[in-house]
């Protein structure tokens, strides 16, 4: 077989972790199989050098990001080989660009366009392990770019795509995709299977155990995606089509993003284009608005609020106020989206109002809400969220 593992930040955290990674691979491979390993950074690794470039800058410029932070990859590739080669086993490291790996030209949030194989398949036929820095790739130009966070993933996907392999394997810190957060809800339940359409919208809302654009990319390319523990033998969780699963929940889970900041402009005018003209803008940025809330004011203006991740919002910062759409802006960080996830709600009448029933009882003040086929999310404060989680995971039952 050909396997494509992917390892994250906490599993080749420290030396003896990556020991514990090549002890692992060199199983798959004694096994017979043909293995790609794709790596993250060294746990911390990557925040710890974010904070370096705003040591200097509020908005450090996104090309000299990507020279940075691909390097925390490429660390954790090259020491990894190395213990692989020292164990016996032939392997060989690559950066993205070595990977064949090509992007567009997003600095920090780039994608893939195409995948130019050569270099990992002539490197498995000479019988190498090979080992690629996660998170990476080039562009047309030959500068180094990076996939966004949690990007490793998308690598790892990626290339089972492209090498058409038999299995993508991504091992974390976690025994597979739970109910919710196994951290915040210890009584979160293992998820055994899930379909694609679903694990998109975990990954999207913020249950970080897989990124959103991999899963997106596996069910485009039907890559068989398992999330397992690098820790232990236990089975992990199957990513698959929708139509493979037998038992579908009502509520398959909660997920909470803390990664929100708000943005409200009051006094806007109301006219025709304003909101093409803001959103527009931000778009052509690269920041991604997710809940977008707009009401009359009483002087014939309107209030416009929208969400953006929390580590875009100085740029959107300083774009608005270059844009000076409204007379008052405010920001807020300190706001979280908790939703509710599950096929089953397409057929079921009643799931939103428990979501806000439950909210009700605890005391909590829903901001803002969006609804989909299937999911609810709302916007409430940052320091309630973990309450909310809690609190929908045992209304819905889900530790039952
Ligand atoms: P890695 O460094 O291996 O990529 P991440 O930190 O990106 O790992 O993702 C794993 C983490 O995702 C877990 O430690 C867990 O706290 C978090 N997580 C959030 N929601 C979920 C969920 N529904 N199921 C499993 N893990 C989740
Ligand atoms: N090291 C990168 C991050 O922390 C990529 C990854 O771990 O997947 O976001
Ligand atoms: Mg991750």
């Amino acid at each position: 077989m050909l396997i494509v593992q992917k390892y994250g930040g906490t599993s080749v955290g420290t030396l003896e972790r990556i020991e514990n990674v090549a002890k692992r691979v060199a199983k798959t491979k004694d096994k017979g199989n043909k293995v790609v390993v794709v790596v993250s950074a060294m746990s911390g690794e990557t925040n710890k050098l974010l904070e370096y470039a705003h040591h200097f800058s509020k908005t450090p410029q996104r090309r000299e990001l990507d020279m940075l932070l691909s390097s925390g990859e490429r660390v954790t590739a090259a020491l990894l080989s190395i213990a692989l080669n020292e164990m016996g086993y032939k392997a060989v490291s690559m950066t993205g660009r070595q990977a064949g790996i090509y992007t567009d030209d997003a600095h920090t949030v780039a994608r893939i366009d195409k995948i130019d194989t050569s270099s990992i398949k002539k490197a498995l036929d000479e019988d190498k392990i090979v080992v690629v820095a996660g998170f990476q790739g080039i562009t047309k130009n030959g500068e180094v770019s990076t996939l966004g966070r949690g990007g490793s993933d998308l690598t790892a996907v990626a290339i089972a795509g492209a090498l058409k392999a038999d299995l993508c394997e991504i091992y974390t810190d976690v025994d597979g995709v739970y109910t919710t957060d196994p951290r915040i809800v210890p009584e979160a339940k293992k998820i055994d299977v899930i379909s694609y359409e679903e694990m998109l919208e975990f990954a999207s809302l913020g249950a970080k155990v897989l990124q959103s654009r991999s899963v997106e990319l596996a069910k485009k390319l039907n890559v068989k995606l398992v999330t397992r523990s690098s820790f232990n033998e236990n089975p992990g969780t199957l990513i698959t089509k929708e139509e493979d699963i037998m038992e579908k929940p009502l509520v398959s889970g909660i997920a909470l993003d803390k990664n929100q900041a708000r943005i409200t402009l009051r006094g806007v005018k109301d006219k025709p284009g304003i909101a093409a003209s803001i959103f527009k803008k931000l778009a052509d940025e690269n920041i991604n608005v997710d809940m977008i809330i707009q009401n009359v004011g009483h002087d014939g203006t309107t209030n416009l609020g929208f969400t953006v991740p929390e580590n875009e919002l100085e740029r959107a910062k300083q774009i608005m106020e270059k844009m000076h759409p409204a007379d008052h802006l405010e920001y807020d960080k300190n706001i979280a989206k908790v939703s509710v996830i599950g096929v089953g709600m397409k057929s079921h009448s009643g799931v939103a109002s428990k979501a806000f029933e439950t909210m009700a009882k605890e005391n909590i003040n829903i901001e803002m809400i969006s609804t989909s086929e299937i999911k609810i999310s709302m916007i409430i404060d940052e320091s309630k969220s973990e309450q909310a989680v809690r609190a929908l995971h045992k209304a819905y039952e889900l530790d039952k």
